[in-house]
């Protein structure tokens, strides 16, 4: 008989396949009370544990941005002394063993951050439950239950799945997920969507009710996982999916396409990475070049501050790998929310309004002065453009401009080649950097605007919280005017803007984007292709009338029913 099983949309798509239900090892705690005596090997059997685990995760290092980022999260909340102490504390002062130990320490800091008022952070006890579990198997010697063995064409069902299960999951062979747990930005979530494959979560109690085995179909676009579907569903959802393949098709044939619109603007289509890994993907995608390079990985992945000759190395390669394809490096964006387990960054009560990125760099110019140097050293090697993130005062990028023109002279002193012509532009994030254009334009070879928080600024809505999510639109008409300034001022300077926060791998806003007369494009790989498409069947001239009417709306919600339409 059919059942249909409803959830929450957290990664689109549709597919067909067989449920593999996923269940984890029942683990039993031991009570035992332990002596005195035995305190210091209790504890040690933990630190064992938890160092074990720390490498399992460092080989996670390398791998995608995602993976990389969950890695580094769970590291540190491992080293984290509260977490550890706790545990000690147990063992010494409640004689409790090494397993119980543990089990409890995780269980409160899970009842801890279930109680936190932010969605993003309540994701996070799903994080500490992981590790405990993971650091369970590795104190009781048990090798964890993975994905590695799926068969082609499973949708995974769990109660949760953690960046420990998704690590080593045949990615080939999965086809979509759908848990009980989790939200929108929980990990099966972020998962999924880098992976492009449809997910449900938040799906109450689908893992008990299914058996496994069963045919089913995964529809998230209508939050819907269908199990043993009838023969008329299965033929109307293989029409869908075949439809959605020919498109795959036929976008995988003009990925390496230029993106030249119906009335001949060639606009650039780039990609975001963290690393080169990422590059990878981005040059089998297509990319034109890569707009956002986020440099801070390179820094949160290392024990210390990056070496000029490391970071060289790592930006030569990179722009050996595009050719002559440019290569849009941001200069180090740490602070916010991305700390450094090095460096002691200020207590502040708004640290994404405080000391960070820009701010920190400037202030802290020997830091600084080897990131330009590597920088400036590998621009000999292909087309490296140097951008600079948070900006609100022209001065701090001449401060930048400034800097880079000291290393030159010591470069040419040394007879070190580097790219005379070296781009220097900026990211316009902040209402400053919009209301000035004018005059960072005089300084700023480009201009690349960074919609995630130039709307989180404009607005003042916290782009990570969840109350206020429905506020936070790229849509409201704010930013869009906020966006047509600055690239209006860059033409009028004979200059040119992209856009490389979230907004322009939008597909639904390309057409808007392209009506605003923005020249690049930057953001997720699998994007590329459709974006090119949409550009090669549209009019630049054409969509600045649709823009226009765009403009003089009230509210993002007209704007979206405009956007919806305008197909
Ligand atoms: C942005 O703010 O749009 C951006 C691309 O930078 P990040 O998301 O790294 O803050
Ligand atoms: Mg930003």
């Amino acid at each position: 008989m059919t059942e249909r099983y409803e959830g929450l949309k957290a990664s689109s798509g549709v597919a067909i396949g067989n449920l593999y239900l996923f269940i984890r090892e029942e683990i039993k705690i031991d009570e035992s009370k332990i002596t005195k005596a035995n305190t210091k090997a209790e504890f040690d059997k933990v630190k064992k544990a938890i160092d074990a685990y720390i490498d399992d995760l460092s080989k996670l290092m390398g791998a995608s941005e995602t993976q990389a980022n969950i890695a580094l999260a769970h590291t540190e909340l491992l080293q984290d002394p509260y977490f550890t102490d706790t545990i000690e504390g147990k063992i010494n002062n409640d004689l409790k063993n090494a397993e119980l130990a543990l089990d409890e320490t995780v269980k409160e800091m899970v009842e801890i951050m279930s109680q936190i008022d932010d969605d993003y952070l309540r994701e996070r006890a799903s994080d500490y439950k992981d590790i405990g579990l993971q650091v369970m198997y590795k104190l009781k010697g048990i090798k964890a239950k993975d994905l590695a063995n799926l068969a082609e064409g499973s949708i995974v069902i769990a109660e949760e799945l953690t960046p420990s299960d998704t690590s080593n999951m045949n990615k080939e062979a999965v086809v979509g997920f759908a848990t009980d747990l989790g939200g929108k930005t929980s990990h099966t979530s972020i998962i999924a969507q880098t992976l492009d494959i449809p997910a449900l979560v938040g799906m109450a109690d689908v893992s008990k009710k299914v058996k496994g085995g069963e045919k089913a179909i995964i529809d998230s676009n209508e939050g819907v996982l269908i199990v043993n579907p009838s023969q008329e569903e299965l033929e109307k959802y293989e029409g869908i999916i075949k439809e959605e393949k020919a498109r795959k098709e036929r976008l995988k044939d003009l990925k390496d396409s230029k993106a030249v619109s119906k009335d001949g603007k060639h606009i650039e289509v780039a990609a975001n990475i963290g690393n080169i890994e990422d590059l990878e993907i981005a040059i089998e995608n297509g990319c034109d070049g890569v707009g956002l390079f986020r440099t801070e990985f390179l820094y949160m992945q290392s024990d210390n501050f990056p070496s000029e000759d490391y970071q060289f190395e790592i930006y030569k390669k990179a722009t050996e790998m595009l050719k002559d394809k440019p290569l849009i490096i941001r200069t180090l964006d740490i602070g916010g929310d991305k700390g450094l387990d090095y460096f002691d960054f200020p207590k502040e009560e708004n640290p994404f309004l405080g000391y960070r990125a820009i701010r920190l760099c400037l202030d802290k110019k020997d830091i600084f002065k080897d990131q330009l140097r590597a920088l400036v050293r590998a621009s000999a090697f292909g087309n490296i453009k140097i951008m600079v993130p948070f900006v609100i005062n022209p001065s701090e990028l001449k401060k930048v401009r400034e800097l880079i023109e000291d290393i030159k002279k010591d470069l040419d002193k040394e007879g070190i080649a580097y790219n005379k012509d070296l781009d220097v532009g900026i990211m316009v994030e902040t209402s400053a950097a919009v209301i000035m254009a004018d005059k960072f334009i005089k300084y700023a070879d480009f201009f690349s605007i960074g919609t995630n928080d130039l709307t989180q600024y404009t607005l003042a809505v916290d782009r990570g919280n969840d109350n206020i999510a429905d506020l936070y639109s790229n849509y409201n008409p704010a930013v869009l005017r906020a966006i047509k300034h600055v690239i209006d001022v860059s033409h009028k300077a004979g200059k040119w803007t992209g856009m490389c926060g979230a907004f322009a791998s939008d597909t639904e806003a390309t057409k808007l984007l392209m009506g605003l007369g923005l020249d690049e494009f930057s953001g997720s790989s699998a994007k590329i292709a459709e974006i090119k498409d949409i550009i090669m069947n549209s009019s630049v001239e054409e969509e600045k009338d649709f823009a226009k009417k765009v403009l003089d709306c009230e509210e993002a919600e007209e704007v979206e029913t405009l956007v919806k339409e305008h197909k």
